[in-house]
């Protein structure tokens, strides 16, 4: 790296100013600065096992208020991954243990969407679809933390994103439910919704 951009540490260690905050999961097969390929420095992160945005999360919550209130990022993307192994444990029967607690609110996605997911071919698909509504749930929870809403008020330019990957293509793909205003997050979040289920 420093051949080929001589300074780049140097010129790092002075100073993070990432414009992006990438939410995603843990997954080994998902980094997030290889994905969207941009260099250190370029894109603060949080993961947790299935990308979970959950608002008592104290961890999740002081990396959003540290990178919109401090980093003043432009962007969030929550993104999930195709044939991920927290969503996978959540459409299996409670074992219990910490993981199978951290993924309730996945379960509970699940729960919501019963009607949908019982008519849904099973195997990969069923499993699929609900890493998709994963990311609209989690993406939707971002738009509703304290400090995005309070971003907004102030005017700032701020936008949610949800994105899938797919470990068996390496492809990247926009969900299609960016949000950048407080007042167009219910529209956007129902509306995808409806074309998914
Ligand atoms: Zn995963």
């Amino acid at each position: 790296m420093e051949h080929d951009h001589p300074g780049f540490f140097g010129r790092l260690a002075a100073q993070q100013a990432p414009e992006l905050l990438w939410i995603g999961c843990s997954d080994s097969r998902v980094p997030a600065n290889q994905i969207v390929d941009l260099l250190p420095g370029e894109v603060f992160v949080h993961r947790n096992i299935a990308n979970v945005v959950d608002h008592a999360d104290r961890n999740c919550l002081a990396v959003m208020q540290y990178a919109v209130g401090e980093l003043r990022v432009k962007h969030i993307m929550v993104v999930g991954h195709y044939r991920c192994g927290g969503v996978r444990a959540a459409l299996e029967p409670y074992r219990g243990g910490l993981v199978d607690d951290w993924l309730a609110p996945i379960r509970a996605l699940h729960q919501r969407h019963r009607a949908f997911f019982d008519t849904c071919p099973g195997g990969s698909a069923r499993w699929d679809k609900l890493c998709e509504l994963n990311v609209l749930e989690q993406a939707r929870s971002v738009s509703q933390a304290t400090v995005v809403r309070e971003a907004w008020a102030r005017g700032e330019n701020l936008a949610v994103h949800g994105w899938i990957y797919s470990v068996a293509d390496g492809l990247l793909r926009d969900l299609e439910v960016t949000v950048a205003k407080p007042e167009e997050a219910n529209t956007v979040f129902e509306g995808r919704l409806a074309q998914l289920l």
